[in-house]
């Protein structure tokens, strides 16, 4: 059959990746400064409001409001040099939960965002070992350059060897903080000049080929970037497209996403580089993106974004074929077809309606409670699965009940819903059939206990136990295995499947000595 052109065309078109950093680095900047650039917003100012009281979109992000903080992934698109490019947004405060390494299952690349004084911070670390786990590619953008932050080749190191990844320098800065005049484009050969008004914003971006820059930024600078680029070029890794988009080298470009500096020219090397939607692993063998036959799979499932009807919304990520409103696709959990009628695009808090998708975007799918993360939705009844999504070995834990006994079923609604959307991992004791809730980040907890008062009525007594570990098992007669140990706590997941919680690192280890036949996974 002839490939169908006009779809590959859409293909090559997309670039879908999420910004990674620790907080404070900059990402609410930089997202603001690309929807800017794309014409997706007509004045800066419009991301960050979410920061702000402004920000109103549902009553449960009450919580956003009140902590200063985005508790919520969304999505959002926008056009630049007749490509389409898909930002998933990702928590970025401390204490993120599940949602953020779901949501960089769904990403075609991503923008790690580093700033300048800090170095790699312990949330870039963490997020950073997701993605490289999986080998996606990782732009580095070292952020506020217009400060005085570390020397670049220092912070080259770092990146280097505390996250193990060679870097390729695309760019390189002239001076830092108030002596900072711009960036030497390695490729273009060029550079481009920075200047500020009121140090808000870049006036002038003049590229000066390599014969002039000398008149331009006095001979001191000029040799200490000759000399510079000269050590980047013969003691410095090698650029390698191949490497850049198998995740083994990331191409690094220093700017001021404030003053929007360096960003412009990092979209424009990002669009060139960051490759477009991929081929994906199924149960039946690889799916090609241009595959005629339409698949996604469900990353995340949000509810009640609209306080008003209630509804759950589940994030597809659109991996072959195109997607078209009012199609029918099959569920591959169930086997059964569905009509697809609303297909919701997100963009900042604003939802509007889409028709048609293609690979690399996301859809938003109105959800009556039909599907679970990790579902494979297929245009044919031959369908296939994307695997399940990874459990994450969450790190807290909780007992968890009802205040009032009263609200028993609600209760177990709640807990339910909850737990099929992946906010957070449920288990019950072995021994009393207590609940006890597992999280990745503590924040999961509070929006948790938020959403069970406000959508299910139910207000949650909670008992934090100290565990900190949890590890499955598929060990034969693991209870008696697990009897009368002080600090361990044996549950079970929804799966049935037991699962011993640990205290610490110490109680780990004595059990695998008293047991070293016992398998013991950190995920299901
Ligand atoms: P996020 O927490 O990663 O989303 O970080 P924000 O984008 O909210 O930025 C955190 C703070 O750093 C804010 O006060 C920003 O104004 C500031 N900031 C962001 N980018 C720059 C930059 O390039 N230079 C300077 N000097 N400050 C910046």
């Amino acid at each position: 059959m002839e490939k169908d052109k006009r779809l590959e065309t859409e293909i090559n078109k997309r670039r879908t990746f999420a910004i990674i950093s620790h907080p404070d680095a900059g990402k609410t900047t930089l997202t603001e400064k690309l929807l800017y650039l794309g014409g997706a917003i007509r004045s800066t100012g419009t991301v960050k409001s979410r920061k702000s009281a402004k920000f109103a979109t549902s009553d449960w992000m009450e919580i956003e409001k009140q902590r200063g903080i985005s508790v919520t992934s969304s999505v959002m698109q926008f056009s630049y040099q007749d490509h389409y490019i898909n930002i998933l947004d990702t928590p970025g405060h401390e204490d993120f939960s599940e949602d953020t390494y779901r949501t960089l299952l769904a990403v075609d690349s991503v923008v790690m965002i580093i700033d300048a004084a800090k170095g790699v911070e312990a949330q870039t670390k963490k997020l950073f070992k997701v993605c490289s786990d999986q080998g996606i590619p990782i732009f580095t953008f070292v952020n506020k350059m217009d400060r005085n932050g570390r020397e670049p080749l220092e912070l080259l190191e770092e990146i280097e060897e505390v996250l193990g990844i060679e870097s390729y320098p695309m760019n390189w800065p002239l001076g830092m903080g108030q002596n900072f005049k711009g960036v030497y484009d390695r490729q273009l050969e060029q550079i481009e000049f920075y200047e500020t008004k009121d140090k808000e914003q870049m006036l002038k971006l003049e590229k000066i080929n390599n014969l002039n820059i000398e008149k331009v930024i006095g001979k001191e600078m000029f040799s200490q970037l000759h000399e510079e680029i000269s050590l980047l070029n013969e003691a410095g890794n090698t650029y390698k497209k191949d490497a850049i988009q198998q995740g083994k080298q990331t191409p690094v470009f220093f700017g001021s996403a404030i003053t929007s500096f360096g960003v412009p020219s990092f979209l424009d090397h990002f669009i060139r580089l960051a490759p477009p939607p991929s081929s994906r692993e199924s149960s039946k063998g690889i799916v090609k993106p241009d595959k005629e036959i339409f698949s996604g799979f469900v990353f995340k499932i949000q509810a009640n974004m609209n306080p008003a009807h209630r509804d759950r919304i589940a994030f597809l990520r659109v991996c072959s074929g195109k997607f078209e409103k009012g199609m029918e696709a099959w569920l591959e959990r169930t086997n059964k077809s569905m009509k697809l009628s609303q297909g919701q695009q997100f963009f900042a808090s604003e939802r509007g309606n889409i028709d048609i998708a293609y690979p690399g975007d996301i859809v938003g799918l109105y959800d009556p409670g039909t599907y679970q993360i990790g579902d494979t939705l297929c245009g044919s009844k031959d369908t296939f699965s994307y695997g399940d999504l990874p459990q994450f070995s969450p790190e807290h834990f909780a007992k968890v009940r009802a205040k009032k006994a009263l609200k028993q079923k609600h209760f177990h609604k709640g807990i339910k819903q909850l737990s099929e959307e992946g906010a957070v991992q449920v288990y019950r004791t072995a021994k009393w059939d207590e609940t006890v809730l597992g999280v990745v980040g503590m924040l999961q907890f509070e929006i948790f206990e938020y959403r069970m008062k406000h959508e299910y009525g139910v207000e949650i007594q909670f008992d934090s136990l100290p565990h900190q570990y949890a590890r499955w098992t598929s060990s034969e007669d693991i209870e008696s295995k697990t009897k009368g140990s002080s600090n361990l706590l044996l549950v079970y997941d929804q799966n049935e499947l037991p699962v011993i919680l640990f205290e610490n690192n110490f109680a780990l280890r004595w059990f695998k000595d008293k047991n070293p036949d016992v398998q013991l996974r950190e995920s299901r």
